[in-house]
């Protein structure tokens, strides 16, 4: 396993597997952030492989298929288009996994975006984990594993990563860039320290940079500027931005020390800000926790005008008599 903070979890399951130990259901959390999606197509491989050795051995015959992505003992289920998963995808998977292996070895299904899954299609899921074929594998990557129906989740292993800390993470970033950090680079992406793939993109250019947009909010919101109009597209990184310039504002009305600003550039102007608006911790907290909550509907909702709601949030942050 080359990401460092994932290592445990994968040394533990790899000791399960040999010992017999592995159950047939795991819920794997999809964090994206910390390279959830290698980890499993780490485990999908080993658990086809014919010949493991501590990973998949890369040149059996299992292997090879299923590097050729024609392996005919792996499915893989998803949503189209952020689309509901419904029972007629979730029983085909489970009619073809009561068949015999082709491959005389495991057969895995892979099930993405598992919190999609409609009433229906989980509990059509649940009959097959309740009476398992042999050497089967089911694996779930919910983004939020509680977006699971409970009597399903009850049925699997729940696998859990542990976070990197920022000393690990700025380890992994020095080792990925070739080179240390320096400060400003520190200061982009020291709230990423639990997200060393975000923080990565980040520092590479690869991730739109939120500076901008949170200049554009905090000029909207303290100094009368024009308050910017999401669209479908872009919504999400201006929900980013949101989330990024409430922490700022949150961290300056705590009066954290200096160098942990993310936004230094735009403390005088918050700073008056909230002096002459009056606006408490708890007000800012409120209107995070609103953001969050939109993040959350979005990935569990589809078909709501998310621009929209978001720009609702926003009229409450300048609805301040
Ligand atoms: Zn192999």
């Amino acid at each position: 396993m080359s990401l460092p903070w994932l290592r445990e979890s994968w040394l533990q399951v790899v000791s399960d597997i040999q010992k017999q130990r592995f159950g047939h259901a795991h819920c794997i959390p999809a964090r994206a952030d910390l390279g959830a999606d290698t980890y499993c197509r780490a485990l999908v491989d080993y658990l086809l492989c014919l010949r493991p050795q501590g990973k998949a051995c890369g040149t059996c015959k299992s292997c090879l298929l299923q590097h050729a992505g024609t392996h005919p003992d792996y499915y893989e289920v998803r949503s189209e288009d952020d689309k509901a998963i419904g029972v007629g995808k979730i029983r085909e998977l489970t009619q073809s996994l009561q068949e015999t292996a082709n491959q005389h070895g495991a057969k895995v299904a892979w099930v993405k975006n598992a919190e999609r899954m409609t009433v229906e299609a989980a509990n059509a899921l649940l009959k097959t984990l309740e009476e398992p074929t042999e050497n089967t594998y089911i694996i779930l990557t919910p983004v939020k594993t509680n977006g699971l129906l409970p009597t399903l989740r009850s049925r699997m292993r729940l696998h859990k990563f542990k976070e990197p800390s920022w000393a690990e993470t700025e380890a992994w970033l020095t080792q990925k860039l070739g080179h240390a950090l320096s400060t400003d680079d520190q200061l982009r992406c020291r709230h990423l320290a639990h997200s060393p793939l975000v923080a990565l993109s980040l520092l590479k250019g690869e991730l739109a940079d939120d500076t901008d947009h949170v200049g554009q909010l905090a000029q909207a919101m303290c100094a009368n500027g024009v308050w910017p109009q999401p669209t479908k597209q872009d919504w999400s990184a201006w929900l980013q931005a949101s989330e990024a310039w409430l922490q700022e504002l949150i961290r300056l009305r705590q009066r954290v020390a200096a160098e942990r600003l993310r936004f230094p550039h735009l403390s005088e102007l918050a700073h008056d800000w909230l002096q002459r608006q009056q606006i408490t911790v708890g007000e800012l907290n409120a209107w995070l926790a609103l953001c969050y909550n939109l993040r959350k509907l979005t990935s569990e909702q589809s078909g709501l005008n998310a621009p929209l709601l978001l720009q609702q949030q926003w009229l409450q942050w300048k609805h301040k008599p």
